[in-house]
């Protein structure tokens, strides 16, 4: 793992999330490394030879003045980073960045694949109405070793809960959904008691990865090949479609709310969860916000 400190002259980036006005990464690259990440496209622009997950950026930033301006703003922390990599705990970019907005009454969102927030859980609560996301797409540790670096699944759930407990908003972002491989009714009862919202975006198959992930499937599932070969080669959503009437059924069986496209805040923080849909997000939805993947 190649580290660098950079410096950078802002933190905050306007956002074309769906979710967020503006969004923020302490670092460049990410050492979970993931398979499937979307975010490896930053490769592009960060002038580094390394493999996607070989290097890491630790960004210093001058001070945020004059924080109160992003009062009632949504803030996502890590759309193409993970705030909460291992080297988090030597560098504190993120813990940086969340005391120089304390008070500040930014919404805060944060995305994760790791318990390394517990730390800062102090932290996150003074932040009103905040929320941490987990993304959890199996709970076979198997496979997710063989997807990401990232710490157990076991691990996320607890911290997932650690912090519900403590009366944090949390998400269990079921992303990438991989067909025939993620079993979503299966991770939404897990975490349902857990978390306020469940969101669902699909596996997109773009760019350098998809030949490594099709080359997987041939090797590890070779009966779900022909299903990708559908959806990823010849572009069907039969799928998709199937995978949405089967969650609207699983969601009305048990008193779920189900909705596209609608991140919902506005819900009691002891409500079940919501259960959002935001497979193929970015085509569907056509707002002024479209665009965005978060990192998964
Ligand atoms: S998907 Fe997210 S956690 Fe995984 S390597 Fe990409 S940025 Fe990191």
């Amino acid at each position: 793992m190649i580290i660098k400190e950079i410096q950078t002259k802002s933190v905050l980036t306007k956002s074309n999330l769906p979710v967020s006005d503006y969004s923020v990464n302490p670092y460049v690259g990410c050492p979970h490394a993931c398979r499937y990440c979307y975010a490896s496209f930053m490769k592009r622009f960060t002038n580094h030879p390394e493999p996607w997950g070989d290097f890491l950026d630790a960004k210093y930033w001058p001070e945020i003045k004059n924080a109160n301006r992003y009062c009632g703003k949504e803030l996502f922390i890590g759309s193409v980073t993970d705030p909460y990599n291992p080297q988090e705990e030597t560098y504190r970019r993120t813990r940086a960045l969340l005391t120089q907005l304390e008070g500040s009454g930014v919404k805060l969102s944060i995305q994760t694949k790791s318990d390394l927030v517990l730390r800062d859980i102090d932290l996150i609560k003074t932040f009103p109405g905040a929320r941490v996301g987990f993304s959890i797409n199996t709970l076979d540790e198997a496979f997710k070793d063989d997807m990401d670096k990232a710490v157990s699944i076991e691990r996320r759930l607890s911290a997932m809960k650690q912090l519900h407990d403590a009366g944090v908003r949390t998400t269990c972002f079921i992303s990438p959904i991989f067909p025939g491989i993620t079993d979503v009714p299966a991770i939404i009862d897990r975490v349902r008691e857990q978390c306020n919202l469940v969101w669902l975006e699909n596996l997109n198959l773009r760019g350098s990865y998809k030949a490594d992930i099709m080359g997987y499937i041939a090797e590890k599932r070779p009966e779900l090949l022909p299903l990708y070969r559908e959806i990823y080669d010849g572009g069907s959503r039969l799928y998709w479609e199937a995978l949405d009437s089967r969650i609207r059924d699983y969601a009305e069986r048990n008193g779920l709310e189900y909705l596209r496209d609608d991140d919902s805040m506005q819900k009691p923080f002891d409500a079940p969860p919501v259960i959002v849909n935001f497979i193929y997000h970015e085509e569907i939805k056509k707002s002024a916000k479209k665009g965005g993947n978060t990192h998964a």
